[in-house]
């Protein structure tokens, strides 16, 4: 008989929000593998647990899931926690339950606080079709370019972001989707310390958000969540859509004329109708 991992959501900053099953799980597990011990043994301190840890990231070292799935082997459940909220979720945990599930052992979530989750259900955003991704990159330029690609997409977007940079990710929001895209202005949620004090919704366009940071530094302080209404539909069909894709993946790589040239073959556009549109992509390449 083999062990159970456990993947256990804990709180994203209100410690009432810890469910009891989540206690009851961490209280009889063998093994708590946590990406941050010592972050984590506040928590079950608090909690009055005192089940042994072991540390684990998807970049650790092999002795770090060997040593779970080896408690897993012998017949030991082990639980897996990340700092905050569910793992997994912009936390380790993906190649550990990978792996468990590849040796065969039952893994089962136990589910609970996860910020993209809590801001969408309060943000007011179409909520029936989303997509989560996660961090923009932290450079400018690449971020740009990852939202270039997100031009056409219709589902409300989420995204997590850190204090130090959400200046700069609500600056390239306005210029790439809103003003480059040429339509009207798409609304914008920032949740901010979700289940803390200082929890916060705010909503507008990129520049109005960026004027009620500037005008009060407190406002960018915490913890975000950034969410993004989808596309309009009829800003552009499918066809175009397509096309608008295909060039922008080219252009990024490829010199503009060699680019043209090869999307006007895959998408059987005329290439003079395609060159303007390249090289405005070019500009912001
Ligand atoms: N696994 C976590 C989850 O389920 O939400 C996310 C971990 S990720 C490393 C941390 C990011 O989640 C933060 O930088 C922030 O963008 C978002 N986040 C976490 N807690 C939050 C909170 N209380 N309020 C707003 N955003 C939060």
């Amino acid at each position: 008989m083999t062990g159970t991992l456990y993947v256990v959501a804990t709180p994203i900053g209100n410690l009432g929000d810890m469910v009891p099953r989540a206690v009851e799980i961490l209280q009889t597990v063998a093994l708590i593998a946590a990406e941050d011990t010592r972050h984590s043994g506040r928590l079950l301190k608090h909690l009055n647990i005192d089940t042994p840890m072991t540390p684990y990231h998807d970049r650790g070292d092999q002795r770090q899931s060997a040593r779970i799935l080896g408690a897993l082997a012998k017949g030991e459940d082990v639980a897996l926690i990340s700092d905050a909220g569910t793992p997994l979720i912009s936390d380790p945990g993906y190649k550990l339950v990978r792996d468990a599930r590849q040796c065969g052992y039952t893994v089962s979530p136990i589910p609970g606080p996860c910020a993209a989750i809590a801001a969408l259900s309060a943000a007011g955003l179409p909520s029936d079709r989303f997509a989560f991704e996660g961090f923009l990159p932290a450079k400018s330029g690449e971020r740009r370019k990852r939202l270039e690609t997100l031009l056409v997409e219709q589902r409300t977007l989420i995204f997590y972001e850190a204090p130090h940079r959400i200046l700069d990710t609500l600056t390239d929001i306005g210029e790439v989707l809103n003003v480059q895209n040429n339509e009207a202005q798409r609304n914008i949620v920032l949740a901010r310390e979700l289940s803390k004090t200082f929890e916060t919704f705010l909503s507008g366009s990129a520049a109005e958000l960026l004027e009620i940071l500037h005008a009060d530094p407190n406002q960018q302080r915490g913890e975000f969540v950034l969410m993004i209404e989808g596309a309009p539909k009829q800003t552009q069909n499918a066809e175009d859509a397509d096309v608008e894709k295909v060039l922008t993946t080219l252009v990024a790589d490829l010199p503009l004329k060699q680019a043209v040239a090869l999307a006007a073959k895959i998408t059987g556009v005329n290439k003079n109708s395609l060159y303007q549109r390249g090289l405005e992509l070019k500009a912001r390449s």
